[in-house]
């Protein structure tokens, strides 16, 4: 699935020059992402029409490079009438034809690789390493959902009642595969979708459908808009002609929108604070690599990310492991995202507020291993449009205690606390008493250890001896449990993510 692009096809001594370009497009409007994307097709034309006053900006470092009008009520009335009326013809097509667009859809986002690596890279701090799988990911739920998709027509019997119009609203933490999942799942469901995407990866989502509309999935069935969460959020929900809402964010966000409509059905996977248990029957070597990516790949901005590490008996009381560790995150490289060598990139925004509080103050008894800290560099990607440094070193703090600040919050940046237990009962309790349950990490290779923390552990995606980040489609559906959820159950790359849409009705399941 995850096909790591040949990294000789990529051009780093160009990076700076296509940095150039894209400011310099940004600063002549070139990417306005809705209004004037054909100015043929109803489905974009009146989106925005009058409002240039109001724009949402997409901004590279400090430099805007894309921005997208906001709609008001009406035209967001207007595409919710549009997507109902398409979703007909989009289901009148048939599954064959439908898959046919939708594999098409998987070579549009392979061809534009390039250009989402950098616009991810640009708009929120993706690094290649991280971008490219995603772009692979984006590319697995087309072809994935082309296949399913292909079956709803084949299960003898099988009723569903089909929705005619899916919201979806992604993240800006994973611009392009979060959304892909969303719309290519509902698309292949036979649904039209209203597709928003983050403010500030507005681009990164812009290109991810752009590629759906050349593959031939027609513009009313697929629209994409831009409004102002606040204002419109509760208008969109709210129109009972929506029928579903795919949302990923935080927690908070989402028990807003069900607030909205408390009949909505909504699928979200929200926030995650996960941890990664190791023991002394692990293998060591391996368990510090994967904890040191899984905490600070995308610098710790993923629901999947681990936040801490439990570490039991001898392994908490020698200084072996912690040793193998701090090496292991003192080797990633840091840098800013143009650069083939960097691991750990910039965070989305200057860091203010809960995460600053993270990364610059220690609870009762926890002390720095690794400070984190602002690192010079000289990319424009590297700060703000205030000129705060939106590129951070890495932090590690032990002696995180049981029911601190620390051991229950989510920062959603690149710190990872240390936590300690006798036992692996012990750790496995340290877990469940996190109120999210995202994904969670065993470094062991004792079955017995294995299968008790199997039986007892709460989270929807579980892992053993690998990271606890970069699930695969088909092969790791990925979703929450707890409060990391609402609508659990129906999990993104798994069979149920579609049949979930289309409601089905006692039809068995695929794949
Ligand atoms: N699917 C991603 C993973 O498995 C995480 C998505 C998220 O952060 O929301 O790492």
């Amino acid at each position: 699935p995850n096909r790591v692009q040949d990294r000789r096809e990529y051009d780093e001594a160009g990076a700076e020059a296509r940095i150039e370009a894209r400011i310099e497009a940004g600063r002549r409007g070139e990417f306005d992402n809705t209004a004037d994307t054909d100015p043929d097709l109803p489905g974009n034309r009146a989106w925005g029409r009058g409002i240039a006053s109001r724009m949402v900006d997409s901004r590279l470092g400090a430099e805007l490079v894309a921005s997208s009008r906001i709609g008001d009520e009406a035209q967001l009335d207007a595409a919710v009438e549009r997507g109902v009326a398409a979703a007909d013809g989009w289901q009148a097509l048939g599954t064959d034809e439908r898959a046919r667009i939708l594999f098409r859809a998987g070579e549009r986002l392979e061809a534009r690789r390039a250009e989402l690596l950098e616009v991810m890279g640009s708009e929120c701090g993706k690094t290649l390493d991280q971008g490219d799988p995603e772009v692979s990911e984006a590319i697995d739920f087309a072809n994935y959902y082309a296949m399913l998709g292909q079956l709803l027509d084949r299960v003898d019997g099988a009723e569903f009642r089909r929705q005619k119009l899916i919201a979806v609203i992604p993240p800006w933490n994973f611009p392009v595969a979060i959304p892909a999942g969303g719309v290519l799942s509902a698309l292949a469901a036979g649904s039209s979708v209203i597709i928003k995407p983050a403010a500030s990866s507005a681009r990164s989502g812009a290109v991810m459908v752009e590629a759906l509309w050349e593959a031939g999935v027609p513009r009313d069935v697929l629209q994409l808009v831009q409004f102002d969460e606040r204002e419109l959020g509760a208008r969109l929900v709210g129109d009972r002609r929506v029928d579903r809402l795919i949302l990923t964010g935080a927690y908070e966000t989402a028990v807003k929108f069900r607030e909205f409509r408390s009949d909505l059905p909504i699928l979200a996977e929200t926030s995650g604070k996960n941890a990664v248990i190791v023991t002394p029957n692990a293998d060591l070597d391996l368990a510090a690599k994967d904890v040191a990516l899984s905490a600070f790949g995308h610098a710790g901005q993923k629901c999947s990310a681990a936040s801490l590490v439990i570490l039991v008996g001898s392994v908490a009381t020698s200084k072996r492991f912690r040793g193998q560790l701090l090496d292991a995150v003192r080797s990633l490289k840091v840098g800013t995202p143009e650069h083939l060598e960097t691991q750990m990139g910039t965070v989305i925004n200057a860091p203010d507020g809960k995460l600053l509080r993270g990364l610059t103050t220690l609870g009762p008894g926890e002390e720095w291993l690794i400070e984190p800290a602002p690192v010079e560099s000289d990319s424009p990607l590297a700060r703000d449009a205030q000129g705060r440094s939106k590129l951070w070193s890495p932090g590690v703090r032990d002696g995180v205690r049981r029911g601190s600040e620390y051991h229950l919050t989510e920062y959603f940046g690149p710190i990872l606390g240390i936590m300690t237990a006798e036992t692996l009962d012990e750790a496995i309790d340290m877990v469940n008493e996190i109120d999210y349950g995202l994904t969670s990490g065993l470094h062991s290779l004792d079955r017995d250890e294995l299968a008790l923390w199997l039986r007892r552990v709460e989270a929807g995606n579980l892992y053993v001896n690998r990271g606890i980040t970069g699930a695969i489609v088909r092969r790791q559906s990925f979703g929450g449990w707890k409060k990391s959820a609402i609508g659990a159950g129906t999990k993104a790359g798994g069979p149920n993510y579609l049949h979930g849409l289309g409601d089905w009705t006692d039809a068995p399941v695929a794949g």
